[in-house]
């Protein structure tokens, strides 16, 4: 397949060179090899982007929301034809295995266009009642100019998950992919054009924190919805509120995995894997901190390192691996210095945590997924996020206790519980702060559940209907059938 070797910005409906004059090299996480040099956007560029959204916007707003639907649904239907080219780029990009890709990211985006596509014929106020001589109702528009800020963890997924919504509802959209993933945001923008879209509704904009700083401070975007760490995400946050921009935030986490005593335990060691290992670790919902009761926690450590250790850690290319190498290597630094950190706390790793070097890979970093046992609830492998392939497992006696121990973070993305217990599953359910929750089973997100995160992990929703909330305004008018009353 030929790859770019200058990756454009993309605006006003075509591929654009940066006025800046600015460009950065992308690379591939497991060969080192050098996909394309980056046209980097400057604040020229992101003026450009948003003049060309404006127009864009009066244009598809105008649209009745079936015609803006049919638009998606082709997109949709486009992605779906295009799943393993699609696919491919990603693992080029971010390094994730490609018997997970065509899925977990192409097809998610696929869904989101085919989802909001189906619902933009229905977004709708409401009607008021007043009486005889009045009544009202209230309009749901869209914002005008969304930005959207993503991370590089599930590029395609984040940029079609924050594009559906927010062009269903009538938004223009001006996308900012991660610097170390940029190429299937300009992808989309073809899809897109190649699907109906006016020019100027979807732009992408390329660039370091420094553009995205750009786009978080200027007066005419109307919103963010930023995907992202929360460190940055205070910081979009504090650039958006100089203009009071809506926002979406979705951040980071640091989730728990509560397995009970009568949980079929091959169940719940299959989703503390996913929920650890799948994507290399790399997700934000992860369920990092295992707590396995006390009566079953050695058998269900077994049976966890048997099957850790078998999984492939390969090129990622390759269908039979499970697992790639990390973004690049000062992530994988960063993951390492907490396995060292673990140790040095005195968690016990029963498994993995090594360097391995992978055959025709020589410049990706590979890990093997790292299990530790023995961990403290005030470890710092317990508390922060390492976004990379290491599970803390710790082991509890009672219902409340785990509670307790589970909802003390200052993250609250999701959440997972295993027992075959019922009221037990839902009761403590009610009782975890946590966004988004699993009752046997774990990191399941269709995109007609709503997803998004408690105190630190986030502010709004993505997914479901709920989302268009998060795009549009309400506007109340008021209708006087009546004469005016004046006492005057
Ligand atoms: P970062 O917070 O480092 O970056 C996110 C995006 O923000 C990138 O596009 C980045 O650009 C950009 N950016 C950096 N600085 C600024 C700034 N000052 N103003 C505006 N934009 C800026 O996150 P990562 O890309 O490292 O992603 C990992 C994080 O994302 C994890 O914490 C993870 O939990 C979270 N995440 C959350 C998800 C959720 O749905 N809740 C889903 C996926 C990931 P650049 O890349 O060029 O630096």
């Amino acid at each position: 397949m030929s790859r770019p070797k200058k990756l454009p910005l993309y605006i006003d409906g075509r591929p654009q060179k940066a006025i800046s004059g600015k460009s950065f090299g992308n690379f591939n996480p497991a060969t080192g090899a050098k996909l394309s040099e980056v046209e980097q956007a400057g604040r020229r560029d992101v003026e450009k982007a948003v003049q060309a959204a404006r127009k864009g916007f009066q244009e598809w707003s105008a649209l009745p929301g079936i015609e803006r639907g049919r638009v998606l649904k082709k997109a949709a239907s486009i992605l779906r034809e295009r799943r393993m080219e699609l696919a491919e780029i990603e693992v080029r990009d971010a390094g994730k295995p490609i018997a997970e890709t065509p899925e977990a990211d192409i097809d998610s985006g696929a869904d989101a266009f085919e989802f909001f596509g189906g619902i933009a014929a229905d977004i709708k106020g409401s009607h008021h009642d007043l009486g005889s001589d009045a009544f009202a109702y209230t309009r749901r528009e869209p914002l005008g100019i969304c930005a959207g800020i993503g991370a590089w963890n599930y590029p395609m997924q984040i940029a079609c998950w924050k594009t559906a919504p927010a062009l269903a509802a009538g938004n223009a959209m001006i996308f900012k992919p991660s610097e170390q993933t940029p190429t299937n945001a300009v992808k989309l923008a073809e899809i897109l054009t190649e699907a109906g879209l006016p020019k100027g509704v979807f732009n992408v904009l390329h660039g370091r924190g420094e553009t995205g700083q750009f786009i978080a401070t200027h007066p005419d975007i109307d919103k963010i919805s930023f995907t992202g760490s929360v460190p940055t995400g205070r910081k979009v946050l504090a650039d958006a509120a100089a203009s009071v921009k809506h926002v979406t935030m979705e951040l980071g986490g640091k989730s728990p995995l509560i397995v009970f005593e009568d949980s079929q335990i091959h169940n719940a060691v299959s989703a503390a894997m996913n929920a650890n290992f799948y994507t290399q670790g790399e997700i934000c919902s992860n369920g990092t901190r295992v707590y396995v009761h006390e009566d079953i926690h050695d058998a269900f450590v077994a049976i966890l390192k048997s099957r850790a250790e078998a999984m492939v850690i390969g090129d990622p290319m390759d269908q039979g691996t499970h697992v790639g190498p990390l973004i690049n290597a000062d992530h994988f630094e960063k993951v390492m210095e907490y396995v060292r950190l673990g140790i040095e706390e005195g968690a016990h790793l029963v498994s993995g945590g090594e360097k391995i070097a992978v055959e025709g890979c020589e410049k990706g970093s590979f890990m093997s997924p790292a299990i530790f046992t023995a961990c403290q609830d005030d470890m710092r492998i317990c508390r922060e996020e390492i976004f990379g392939p290491v599970m803390s497992i710790m082991s509890f006696r009672d219902e409340e206790e785990v509670v307790n121990r589970a909802n003390d973070t200052e993250f609250g993305l999701a959440a997972g519980v295993f027992t075959q217990n019922l009221a037990r599953a839902h009761r403590v359910v009610g009782k975890l702060r946590a966004g988004t929750c699993w009752i046997n089973n774990y990191n399941l997100t269709p995109v007609g559940v709503p997803f998004g995160g408690y105190k630190q992990s986030g502010i709004g929703r993505e997914n479901a209907a709920v989302a268009l909330d998060h795009f549009t305004q309400l506007k109340s008018v008021y209708v006087e059938l009546g004469d005016v009353e004046c006492g005057y």
